[in-house]
């Protein structure tokens, strides 16, 4: 089953109706007033909402605007300094 949608021309008005793939008709009764609606192009619903890669997207979007906040390195992990630069000659240079 696949949800079509259909337009009322004397209120404007979408709704939408269940019908199996290929075989929903051009026009259907309208709930509100039963005229005659016509059909409508629509946009499909392609969700992937609850598969991994929907979730990573969206924990990535989520993290870019709201990033987590870091109060400590991680228990356990080495503390590493990590040095400017590797030339000897530097050491050297006047510290402010
Ligand atoms: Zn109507």
């Amino acid at each position: 089953m696949a949800t079509y949608e259909y337009r009322c021309p004397s209120h404007e008005v979408l709704f939408e109706s269940q019908h199996p793939i290929g075989e929903a008709p051009e026009t259907a009764v309208c709930p509100a007033c039963g005229g005659v609606s016509r059909r409508v192009i629509s946009s499909p619903y392609l969700s992937r909402s609850g598969s991994a890669a929907f979730k990573l997207i969206d924990s990535t979007v989520r993290s870019a605007a709201e990033p987590q906040v870091v109060n400590s390195r991680i228990p356990g992990a080495p503390k590493r300094v990590q040095p400017y630069t590797s030339n000897p000659l530097h050491q050297k240079l006047p510290r402010p």
